[in-house]
């Protein structure tokens, strides 16, 4: 089966909303989507496109264009279009939490979800984010999260705090959540503390705060936005990393970013966040389909991407 051109387009919620037919006919039928405002960026259908051929599934994978208004009605018709399931993305991960018939315990934890499974007319709501990035930085720096002390650039934002709930699920021995608005932070903390037992430190990201805090951690993640935009400053300040830490940036915008540059300046050992999307994709596709994604299919696809 060769790639479809279609898979390149956007679609309306309405055609959603409207019955789905134009999903059904497609040739193979569309019958999963990443709904996102906006959406035309979105990487997912190739990742996903190419584990539905690797999987002989005659199906695809569709970018639809839903706004926030269009999100209730959009996601109450994924049954009736004869919809798998959906991502996902920018600005629907929170929303969407209160349209779900169930919702998993580590998403409701997060706040957020990043992927529904329709299950018998019932609307499956996943957060595949936090995992991913547990995925990969094991495979990044071949040390599981849970052995890491972690400080989480950005930790109260939507990426941010999937992973900083993901860090207390695991038991990471130290986790410090440096948030540019401090409310947020503080806020994050105490709820995780009072719904994991992990304690969370909250700080800012001014100077005197993180490099009172950096010689404490092992793994720095950035997941602040800083990064995806060509010459975006780094959210730390120069100076502060050493050979012994380990960076990870969410950001997966191909190029190196101003923080994955600081990191290999350091000699720090240093990742950027395709490894992230390929590994919360393919357990995206796993809750889809119950059984192993076809992982290096995938990221043979994002692989081609980024060429
Ligand atoms: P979000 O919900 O808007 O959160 C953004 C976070 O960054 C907040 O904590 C915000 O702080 C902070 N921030 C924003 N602009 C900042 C600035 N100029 N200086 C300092 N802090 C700033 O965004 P999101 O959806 O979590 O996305 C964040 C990043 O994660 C993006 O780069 C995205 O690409 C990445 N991401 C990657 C993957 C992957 O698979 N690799 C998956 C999801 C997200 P305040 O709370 O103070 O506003």
């Amino acid at each position: 089966m060769s790639q479809d051109p279609e898979v390149s387009e956007v679609y309306a919620a309405k055609d959603l909303t409207s019955g789905g037919k134009v999903f059904s006919k497609m040739s193979p039928p569309a019958r999963l989507a990443v709904l996102g405002d906006p959406v035309a960026h979105s990487a997912s259908p190739l990742m996903h496109n190419a584990a539905l051929q690797a999987g002989g599934r005659k199906l695809q994978y569709v970018r639809i264009h839903v706004t926030p208004e269009e999100l209730p009605e959009s996601l109450k018709q994924l049954s009736s279009a004869d919809f798998i399931g959906a991502s996902l993305t920018i600005p629907h991960k929170q929303a969407a939490l209160s349209f779900m018939d169930h919702v998993s315990r580590e998403a409701d934890l997060m706040g957020a979800i990043n992927t529904v499974a329709v299950r018998d007319g019932k609307l499956h709501g996943y957060n595949t984010d936090g995992p991913g990035l547990s995925s990969a930085i094991h495979e990044s720096f071949d040390i599981p999260l849970k052995e890491l002390r972690v400080l989480i650039l950005g930790g109260a934002g939507g990426a941010g705090r999937a992973i900083t709930v993901q860090c207390a699920i695991e038991g990471c021995p130290r986790i410090t959540i440096a948030n540019r608005n401090r409310k947020k932070g503080d806020a994050l903390a105490r709820e995780i503390e009072a719904s994991i037992r992990q304690q969370v430190t909250s700080i800012t990201l001014s100077q005197a705060e993180l490099s009172a805090s950096i010689t404490s951690a092992d793994l720095i993640i950035n997941a602040t936005p800083l990064g995806m935009k060509e010459g975006d400053p780094s959210p730390l300040p120069e100076g502060l990393l050493t050979k012994n830490h380990l960076v990870y940036d969410t950001v997966y915008s191909g190029g190196e970013t101003a923080l994955l540059k600081q990191a290999r300046m350091a000699g720090a050992r240093c990742a950027g966040g395709f490894s992230m999307l390929l590994h919360q994709g393919a357990l995206q596709n796993s809750l889809w389909f119950g059984e192993a994604a076809p992982l290096e299919t995938m990221r043979k696809a994002l692989a081609d991407l980024r060429r």
